[in-house]
């Protein structure tokens, strides 16, 4: 059984993109879209993201049978503070927030009784955000984490084969398990990403037009992460502190080794450290959550 209403709280990237994968998989479900500003609202109008658009949380959930938070994780305490009394008994909320304990700490505490909250996080996203950056095949093939941190199993299977129509794999996570595997995986790549463009900038030696015309593919990989947007990241980075603050620990431990092989002149040491990261990189690919193709950034999305 999949839900009849679903409303949509935020429209940008992730939300757009469940819109057009849920019209993709047929479903009939009557999707209403609550966005703050009158611009992002104007556009989902003028390209038919959601069949009802509005500027009045409360009137945008009373119906929902789910109701999706698809906000910067800063903001979702203070919106579900409003919102709470008006969503339904038996409805669901869940949430796709990039990081679990925060949001579960900021969300639950407003969730009324007799309403389902099911956290949960698809991996899958671009550097582009607002209502015209999603499209139907974000999420196929990707796994989408559900954190239910003792919800209602059957408002959790609900979810779960909503997001399989979506073209996701479902797992379930524990939030502080699922907190620290995307510190390793997404937020500290992000930042080191964010550094690593800002030293470029930084360095008066290489000029911005030699950065721009000769950046090799890993700089090029590190100028997309790094454009991705701010309020979002800067939430991430607040909200998950202390997973993030362990990964960076980490990787700063093994930055100084890797400079001190370099320094000494130890070539074993470097060669067998990438051989490892290599497998790294095989099992992905074996995984199907990306591809070997060469595409030195030129592919068209
Ligand atoms: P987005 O494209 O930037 O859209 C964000 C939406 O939230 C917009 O509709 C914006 O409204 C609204 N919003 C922002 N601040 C708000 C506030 N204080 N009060 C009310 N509404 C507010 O973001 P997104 O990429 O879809 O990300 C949404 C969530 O998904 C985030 O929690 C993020 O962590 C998570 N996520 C993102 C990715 C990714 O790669 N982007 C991947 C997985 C999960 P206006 O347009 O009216 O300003």
């Amino acid at each position: 059984m999949n839900y009849e209403r679903v409303t949509f709280v935020g429209l940008g990237l992730i939300a757009s993109s469940m819109f057009w994968a849920m019209r993709r998989a047929g479903m009939r479900a009557h999707v209403t879209g609550y966005a703050r500003s009158e611009q992002t609202r104007a556009t989902a109008c003028k390209i038919g993201l959601c069949d009802t658009v509005c500027d009045d949380l409360a009137s945008a959930v009373r119906e929902a049978d789910l109701v999706v938070l698809c906000l910067p994780v800063g903001a979702m305490g203070v919106v579900m503070a409003e919102v709470a009394p008006h969503i339904k008994p038996g409805a669901t909320v869940t949430d796709v927030g990039s990081v679990k304990r925060a949001v579960i700490e900021a969300v639950a505490p407003h969730i009324a009784p007799g309403v389902h909250f099911v956290p949960g996080h698809p991996l899958a996203g671009t550097e582009h955000s607002g209502p015209t950056a999603g499209f139907a095949e974000l999420f196929d093939n990707r796994w989408c984490l559900l954190t239910p941190n003792g919800a209602d199993t059957a408002a959790v299977a609900q979810l779960s084969t909503y997001w399989q129509a979506l073209g996701a794999k479902v797992e379930e996570m524990d939030p502080d398990h699922h907190d620290l595997v995307l510190a390793v995986t997404s937020h500290a790549p992000h930042l080191i990403a964010y550094t690593m463009v800002g030293v470029a900038d930084d360095l008066h030696r290489v000029t911005n037009s030699e950065v721009i015309n000769f950046s090799a593919t890993g700089f090029r990989d590190f100028t997309r992460i790094a454009a991705s947007d701010p309020t979002m990241w800067r939430d991430v980075f607040l909200t998950n502190k202390d997973a993030t603050l362990e990964i960076l620990g980490r990787f700063t431990e093994e930055l100084f080794a890797l400079q001190r092989a370099i320094r000494t002149g130890d070539g074993e040491m470097l060669h067998d450290y990438f051989t490892r990261t290599r497998a790294i990189r095989r099992g992905i690919i074996d995984a199907g959550q990306d591809t070997d193709a060469p595409d030195f950034g030129r592919a068209k999305s």
